[in-house]
């Protein structure tokens, strides 16, 4: 049995628009409603028929749903959780994409107090944003972590755990606070480097901008793809989840200065075996299916 009937999707981005995709195809008698606080894009949801419908306020999205997932920047979760307070059915299980657990629990806690709120994180996603990103298969293989507030109902948790192995995910049910710090090593740290390298490269003076694109193969180009991640998103993120990155970003930062000394002092086999480590990491993402095996991220050589 389907564990939803009438989905409401707030915030029809990237993740909230593969969500509708992904319902249509995998559970295509559940009707799905959607509401996005921008016009603009509530229009672009019409037009490519994402939704069986798109609410043009989030009380009507969210009044006859079984299921609301709150798909909005983690610094909006409180304020579009507060805007369809009034009109969220009472037997309606809440839940949320959002890139961090603790600070959402927080801020969807405070706007509705009695809500069933069961908060999930899909660990998947591209640098791209807004209605036309998303995909049907993006969840596909890929983690969803679920992070239950203590005395959360299990038959909520059970649902909501359904609904994403539905669209192909693979559930782990984890500690908020947890949840936190394994993001910040695993997602939220490896922005930050490459929004710092980015930026470094671009602002140097004695290489060019143009050299920077020109000889970009040499590896800067794989970090641009993480760099080009959506503004508001990461700042919500960084703010958000402020204690788990300060404290991998020390951690980080003493390995740095070790590799720095290592190199001052021409300690080829420190480096060896650092590279030799790190190289073993990459095998073992491919190994657990969570990465294309193909060379180069599967470029054309042509
Ligand atoms: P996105 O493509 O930028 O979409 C977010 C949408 O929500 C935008 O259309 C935005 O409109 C709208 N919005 C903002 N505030 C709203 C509100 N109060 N009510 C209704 N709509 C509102 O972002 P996304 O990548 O889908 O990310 C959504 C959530 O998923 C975030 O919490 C993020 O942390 C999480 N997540 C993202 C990824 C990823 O890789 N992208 C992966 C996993 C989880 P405006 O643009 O006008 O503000």
């Amino acid at each position: 049995m389907l564990p939803f009937s009438r989905v409401t999707i707030v915030g029809l981005g990237l993740i909230g628009s593969s969500i509708a995709r992904g319902v249509k195809q995998h559970m295509p008698s559940v009707r799905v409603t959607g509401h996005d606080a921008d016009p603009g894009v509530r229009e672009t949801a019409v037009r490519i028929g994402l939704c069986d419908d798109v609410a043009d306020t989030p009380g009507a999205a969210v009044i006859d749903a079984d299921l609301v997932i709150l798909c909005v920047p983690v610094g909006a979760m409180g304020d579009a959780a507060a805007a369809i307070g009034a009109d969220l059915p009472a037997d309606a299980i809440l839940s949320d994409v959002g890139s961090c657990k603790e600070s959402v629990i927080e801020a969807v806690g405070a706007a509705l107090p009695r809500a069933v709120f069961v908060p999930a994180h899909p660990v998947a996603g591209t640098e791209n944003s807004g209605p036309e990103a998303g995909f049907a298969s993006l969840f596909r293989k890929r983690w969803c972590i679920v992070t239950p507030p203590e005395g959360t109902d299990p038959l909520a948790i059970e649902r909501v755990s359904e609904f994403w192995r539905r669209l192909g995910a693979e559930v782990e049910l984890m500690a908020p606070a947890h949840h936190d710090r394994v993001l910040a090593i695993t997602s939220h740290l490896p922005h930050l480097i490459a929004y710092t390298i980015v930026g470094t490269a671009s602002d140097l003076e004695e290489v060019t901008r143009s050299e920077v694109i020109k000889y970009s193969a040499g590896g800067f180009r794989d970090f641009t793809r993480i760099a080009a991640s959506d503004p508001t998103m990461w700042r919500d993120v960084f703010l958000a989840n402020r204690e788990g990155v300060l404290e991998m970003l020390q951690r980080f930062s003493e390995d740095l200065s070790a590799l720095q000394r290592a190199i001052r002092w021409g300690k080829g086999d420190e480096l060896f075996d650092l590279f030799t480590r790190t190289r073993a990491v990459r095998r073992s993402i491919i190994e657990q299916g969570q990465d294309d095996a193909a060379p180069d991220f599967g470029r054309s050589h042509d």
